[in-house]
């Protein structure tokens, strides 16, 4: 069983109650984790704040940017543990866990310990009349919000777990995790790794996991809260931006997607296999992915063709097998649903691989690599997430109509463009209204890049000085000069 982290005190929850973690790929309960009430709530939140109100922590930035040194090498110890824990709660196929869901996202903890003391959490303005008619000198300070409660989902459950608390704690704030009800290790391992390798303070870093989701509800709406900061579905990131109004709550939502890959008719199509099929890597349960391939019509058949071979040689099974990119998805709720979504896309569209569970696997909540090809852009198929590997393939006229197609939802996540023409890609990468894009599968994802979501893909941005910023409050002081 792994424990709570309250008040710097590794534990069990109230009445010592438990839940069990689900194994995807075998549906068998590898253990328990604790199943925090609010009173196990009401105490994380109060350590935060008194950690924040009565400590040092917000103001000593050397000593912050130290006890993450010493988070990174902490995690760098773990990583087999962690990697472990990836594939068993979550069903990540292990081959994954080397790239973003583990090894090289830790890269992060180092940006976020540099920035901790470099961040210019001071400046003065130049001189300038004030409105007022008399002159002044203008300091703007740019100080930690508060008490941040991270709320994270299971997909990649220990990437957003370290990108929330390791970017909180750098910015001076204090903060209570809490993982989704689905992948609760992946946050009790960080805080364990908190408690056993750093000299992070006392009450700075909670995690409380819960089997009842809205325990995330009561922390959303707890007034010592200062900053909701939320990675998971855009239906409930809309409950938290409700919830979060009743005290004026910050919130920075990083949501869903429906993201578009657009091939252009110069682009070198029969090399794009690993591109088209890469939304099913971890089973298609990435925001990210781009579920929508848009294809130009000169060139579709041939499209399709690449598509659908990549779609047939693809690995599905257990995750541990270190040739499998497509494990389970979460659970069995998440597997009817895609199977619900797949069948709509049976009467709206036509299939050309999968669309079902693989029939050699009767255990784990499977589904098989699914490709859909002549998409109406208004299909269901290709206005919702998914969340599933399922890839639907749009023909469109010109690039003009791409454009259209692809701005066509209600997301704004991400989408890539392929072309042998870098200066046209990049023309069109200006007219996609979305948070990120790549050209010719070049990755965006790094400790310093801004990530987040036009539209209703969120509020905000995560990583880069820019999701720094998301944590510290704006203070303008005026002095005589
Ligand atoms: P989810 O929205 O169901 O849950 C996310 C978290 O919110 C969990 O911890 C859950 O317990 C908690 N929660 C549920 N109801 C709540 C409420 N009313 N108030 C407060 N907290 C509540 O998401 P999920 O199913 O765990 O994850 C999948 C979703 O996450 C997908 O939509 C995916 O696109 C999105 N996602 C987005 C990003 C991004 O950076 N944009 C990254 C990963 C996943």
């Amino acid at each position: 069983m792994t424990g709570l982290l309250i008040d710097g005190v590794l534990r069990g929850a109230a009445d010592d109650r438990t839940y069990p973690n689900i194994n995807p790929a075998t549906e068998q309960s590898i253990g328990t984790a604790p199943d925090a009430d609010r009173a196990d709530l009401d105490a994380a939140v109060g350590a935060a704040r008194r950690a924040f109100d009565h400590t040092e922590w917000s103001r000593d930035h050397e000593f912050r940017a130290h006890c993450l040194r010493q988070l990174r090498n902490g995690l760098e110890a773990e990583k087999d543990r962690l990697r472990d824990v990836l594939v068993r709660e979550a069903g990540v196929p292990v081959a994954l866990t080397y790239s973003i869901w583990l090894d090289t996202i830790l890269d992060a903890v180092s940006y976020w310990a540099d920035l901790a003391v470099s961040y210019p959490y001071q400046t003065e303005l130049a001189a300038r009349e004030t409105l007022a008619g008399a002159a002044a000198r203008r300091m703007v300070l740019h100080e930690p919000i508060g008490v941040v409660a991270a709320i994270t989902p299971w997909n990649y459950p220990l990437a957003c777990n370290i990108f929330k608390v390791s970017a909180a704690l750098a910015a001076g704030c204090t903060v209570v995790l809490k993982p989704a009800p689905d992948t609760p290790w992946s946050g009790a391992e960080l805080g364990r790794v908190i408690v056993e390798h750093t000299d992070i303070p006392a009450g700075v870093a909670n995690v409380v996991t819960a089997a009842d989701p809205l325990l995330g509800e009561a922390l959303v709406r707890d007034p010592r809260v200062d900053l909701v900061h939320f990675t998971g579905s855009t239906q409930v990131g809309k409950q938290i931006m409700v919830s979060a109004a009743d005290a004026v709550t910050r919130v920075c939502l990083e949501l869903g997607g429906k993201s578009a890959n657009i091939v252009l008719d110069d682009a070198d199509i029969p090399s794009l296999g690993a591109a088209f099929a890469g939304v099913c890597a971890h089973a298609g349960q990435g925001c990210a992915l781009t579920t929508r391939l848009l294809l130009p019509r000169s060139r579709y058949d041939e499209g399709i063709a690449v598509a659908q071979a990549a779609f047939e040689a693809l690995k599905c099974g257990d995750p541990s097998d270190p040739e499998v990119v497509v494990g389970p998805v979460i659970n069995a709720r998440q597997r009817a649903r895609i199977l619900d979504l797949i069948g709509q896309g049976k009467q709206e569209a036509r299939i050309l691989v999968g669309g079902g569970t693989p029939q050699a696997l009767t255990t784990g909540y499977y589904v098989e690599p699914t490709l859909f090809c002549d998409v109406d852009p208004d299909a269901v198929i290709a206005q919702q997430e998914i969340f599933g590997p399922v890839l639907a393939v749009i023909p469109y006229d010109d690039v003009d109509h791409a454009v259209q197609i692809a701005n066509n939802s209600i997301y704004g996540l991400s989408a890539a463009v392929h072309s042998g023409d870098l200066e046209r890609a990049m023309t069109l990468a200006r007219r996609i209204r979305t948070g990120t894009v790549s050209v010719n599968g070049a990755v965006w994802l790094a400790a310093d890049t801004p990530f987040g979501g036009y539209k209703q893909s969120g509020l905000g941005r995560e990583l880069g000085v820019e999701g720094f910023a998301e944590f510290l409050e704006t203070k303008s002081v005026a002095l005589p000069g």
